[in-house]
C-alpha cells in the first residue's frame, strides 16, 4: 500500500515539486496551498477551481490532515491552553494569550523535551517524539477556528495592562486586525523548537509565505536554550526570524547546573551565536531570564546578566518562576522580582517582567505536559 503525502508537511516549493512528480503545472500548488492554508480546506472536494481529474488523482495520493482540540480551558485573564491529541495518542499543548488585535499563540515542537532543563516541567516529561510539519502548522490554524467559533471575551482589566512580550507594537505596515487573528506566533511551547529543525523550518516558511499564513516574520519567534550550531543553521536559512534565548544564569557554573545543555555551549559561545544571529535593523534578542528564589536572582546577578548581554542588541523578560509539585525550586520574593528588574531598567534595558498569565491553568512558561500522556 503505498503512504498518501500529508500535504501539510510541505512547503509550497515542495509541493510544486508534487504536483509536478504527477504531470500538474506551477500554478495548480499555488491554488492548492491557498486551499489548504488560507481556506482551511479539509478535503479536496472543496477545491472548486481545480478540475475534478485532479481533485481524484490528489485523493488517491495525498492527505490533509488536521488537529481539532480535545479540550480548551479558560483562565480568568482570557488565556486558553488547547490540548491536542495526536494520531499516535501523543498529548501537545499550545497556549494564547489574547489581547485585543495582538493575539500571541505560542506553539509546542516536540512530544516532551529531551533538553533536561532542572526548573522545567516540560523537560520532566523527557523527549517522545519529534512533531511533523503538518503538527505545528495544525496548532495554529485550529486556534484561528476556535477563534472565529469563540472570540475572546477579556477581562475588563485586561487590555493595556497586559503585556505581550512578543509584539513590538509597530504595525504600520500592516492591516487592521481582527478579533481572530494570530499576530505572534512563539514556539515556546513543548519541546525545544531547534532540535526539530528540520521539521520546523518548513513550518515556519509555511507560517510567512504570502500564500500561506500570511504571518510576518518579525512575529514569529524561535526559542532556544542554547544550540548553537541549529542557531547559525536557523539564521543562515530563515535570517529574518526573532530569536529568544533562554538563558536562566550567569555563569557557568550554575547553568551547567540547572541547563544540560551549558555543558556542550557554554554561555560564552552562546553568547557569540547571539551576537552573530542575522537580526534586521532594530529588532533585538530577547533573552528570557527564569528566576529561581535564592539562586539566580540576586542584584549580583542582574549585574552580570547586563554585562553578558550589553553588547547584544537585547531585551529581557524577566518569568518568576512557579513552583510545581517536586521542583526543588522557589519561587522568588517580590522584593528580589522588583530589585532585579529596577536595576535593568535604571541602566536601559528594556525589560518586562512577564505576570503569570494563565498560572490558574498550568498554561505559564515550563508549565506544559501534553496531559493526555501522563494522565
Ligand atoms: S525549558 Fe525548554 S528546552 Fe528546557 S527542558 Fe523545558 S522545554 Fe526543554
Amino acid at each position: 500500500m503505498t503512504v498518501k503525502t500529508d500535504l501539510k508537511n510541505l512547503t509550497l516549493p515542495a509541493l510544486e515539486q508534487f504536483l509536478q512528480g504527477q504531470g500538474k503545472e506551477r500554478f495548480r500548488a499555488i491554488q492548492v496551498f491557498k486551499w489548504i492554508f488560507q481556506k482551511d480546506a479539509c478535503t479536496f472536494d472543496e477545491m472548486t477551481n481545480i478540475s475534478k481529474e485532479l481533485r481524484r488523482e490528489l485523493t488517491d495520493t495525498a492527505v490533509i490532515s488536521n488537529l481539532e482540540a480535545e479540550a480548551v480551558e479558560e483562565g480568568s485573564d482570557g488565556t486558553r491552553k488547547y490540548l491536542f491529541k495526536l494520531a499516535d495518542g501523543n498529548g501537545i499543548e499550545s497556549v494564547l494569550i489574547p489581547i485585543e488585535g495582538r493575539n500571541t499563540l505560542c506553539i509546542s515542537s516536540q512530544a516532551g523535551c529531551a533538553m533536561g532543563c532542572e526548573f522545567c516541567l516540560t523537560g520532566t516529561f523527557k523527549l517522545t517524539r519529534n512533531l511533523t510539519t503538518a503538527e505545528i502548522v495544525n496548532q495554529i490554524m485550529a486556534v484561528k477556528r476556535d477563534l472565529v467559533r469563540n472570540p475572546p471575551t477579556l477581562p475588563a482589566s485586561a487590555g493595556e495592562s497586559l503585556v505581550n512580550n512578543f509584539d513590538d507594537d509597530d504595525d504600520s505596515d500592516e492591516h487592521p486586525p481582527s478579533p481572530a487573528d494570530i499576530r505572534n506566533i512563539v514556539m515556546m511551547g513543548m519541546g525545544e523548537p531547534l532540535h526539530n529543525l528540520d521539521n520546523v523550518i518548513p513550518a515556519i516558511r509555511i507560517m510567512i509565505d504570502g500564500n500561506g499564513l500570511q504571518l510576518s516574520n518579525r512575529r514569529v519567534t524561535v526559542s532556544t536554550c542554547g544550540l548553537v550550531p541549529e542557531m547559525e543553521r536557523l539564521g543562515r536559512e530563515i535570517p529574518n526570524v526573532n530569536l529568544a534565548v533562554s538563558l536562566n544564569a550567569t555563569t557557568d557554573e550554575l547553568r551547567d547546573r540547572i541547563m544540560p545543555v551549558n555543558r556542550r555551549y557554554p554561555i560564552k559561545e552562546l553568547l557569540r551565536a547571539c551576537r552573530e544571529f542575522p537580526l534586521p535593523g532594530r529588532r533585538k534578542v530577547t533573552f528570557e531570564y527564569v528566576m529561581l528564589g535564592g539562586l539566580n536572582d540576586s542584584l549580583d546577578d542582574a549585574k552580570r546578566l547586563l554585562r553578558l548581554i550589553s553588547d547584544i542588541p537585547n531585551k529581557v523578560n524577566l518569568i518568576p518562576f512557579n513552583e510545581f509539585k517536586g521542583c526543588g525550586f522557589r519561587a522568588p520574593t517580590r522584593t528580589a522580582i522588583d530589585a532585579f528588574h529596577k536595576y535593568l531598567i535604571d541602566r536601559h534595558v528594556t525589560v518586562i517582567t512577564r505576570d503569570s498569565r494563565g498560572s490558574d491553568i498550568s498554561a505559564a512558561c515550563g508549565q506544559l505536559k501534553g496531559r493526555h500522556v501522563v494522565d
